[in-house]
C-alpha cells in the first residue's frame, strides 16, 4: 500500500513536471511569436529614388542622368540602414518607371504609384533622393525640402541638412526649406523629405555626384542624419 502511494506521488510529480515543461515550451512559443510581431513594428523607412525609366530627371552639364545618381545613392543608403537592422522599402531598385506601360500620363501614374506604395508601407518617414539644376552654373549645394505643415518633416529635414553640410560640404550655406506644392510631400500621410543632393548644372558638383567615393560620403551623411533623427525621436 505504502509502495503504491509513493508510486502515485512519483506519477503526480512527473505529471506536474510535464505540465510545467509544456508551460515553459508554450511560453517560449509565445516569446517567439512576440519576437516575430516585434519584427513587424521595427523601424521601416521608404527610400525613394526619383525618376527612372523613360524619365531621366535633370541632365547634367556632363550628361549625367539624375535618375542614375538617385538610384545609386538610394541603394547605398539602403545598405547602410540595413546594417543597423532598419527595414528599407525602395520605390524602385532598377532603372524603371512605376507607371504601367499603357498609362496616358506616365509621370502622373508614376507619382501616384509612389504615393500608394508609401501609404501602404506606413514607414516612419520617406527619404526621396533627387538632384537639382539651375539656369546658371555657379549655384551648388545640397538642400533638403519638407512639407511646411509637417513638424516631423521639418525636424528631419533640419537634421539631414545639418549633416549634409558638416559631413559633405562645410561651405554649403543652404538651409532646409519648406515646400507646399511638391506632390510627394503633399500626398503622403507619413513625413516625407526630398533630399536634393546637389546641382547637375554646376560642373564641379556634377562631376562629384558621379563619383562613387563622393556618393558613399553623401549616403553616409544622409544615414548619420537619419540615425540622429531616430535617436531624437526615441526610436533607436
Ligand atoms: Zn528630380
Amino acid at each position: 500500500m505504502k509502495h503504491r502511494q509513493i508510486k502515485k506521488k512519483v506519477e503526480l510529480a512527473m505529471a506536474i513536471c510535464m505540465i510545467m515543461a509544456a508551460f515553459v515550451l508554450a511560453r517560449q512559443g509565445a516569446v517567439y511569436v512576440l519576437s516575430e510581431k516585434a519584427d513587424d513594428t521595427e523601424i521601416c523607412i521608404v527610400v525613394d529614388a526619383g525618376h527612372g525609366g523613360s524619365d531621366p530627371g535633370k541632365v547634367g552639364v556632363n550628361d549625367a542622368l539624375e535618375k542614375d545618381i538617385n538610384l545609386s545613392v538610394a541603394l547605398k543608403l539602403k545598405t547602410l540602414l540595413e546594417q543597423r537592422n532598419i527595414r528599407v522599402v525602395l520605390t524602385r531598385d532598377s532603372d524603371t518607371s512605376l507607371a504601367p506601360a499603357g498609362a496616358n500620363n506616365q509621370k502622373a501614374a508614376d507619382m501616384q504609384n509612389r504615393c500608394q506604395l508609401i501609404t501602404e508601407t506606413e514607414p516612419v518617414f520617406t527619404i526621396s533622393i533627387h538632384q537639382n539644376s539651375y539656369t546658371t552654373p555657379d549655384i551648388r549645394g545640397a538642400q533638403v525640402f519638407y512639407y511646411g505643415q509637417s513638424k516631423k518633416g521639418e525636424e528631419l529635414a533640419t537634421i539631414l541638412q545639418k549633416n549634409l553640410v558638416s559631413r559633405l560640404d562645410p561651405e554649403n550655406r543652404r538651409t532646409a526649406k519648406a515646400n507646399e506644392s511638391y506632390y510627394l510631400l503633399k500626398k503622403t500621410p507619413t513625413p516625407t523629405v526630398i533630399v536634393e543632393c546637389g546641382f547637375l548644372s554646376n560642373p564641379e558638383e556634377a562631376e562629384l555626384l558621379l563619383d562613387a567615393d563622393y556618393q558613399n560620403k553623401l549616403s553616409r551623411a544622409i544615414y548619420m542624419g537619419i540615425l540622429e533623427y531616430l535617436e531624437q525621436e526615441g526610436l533607436l
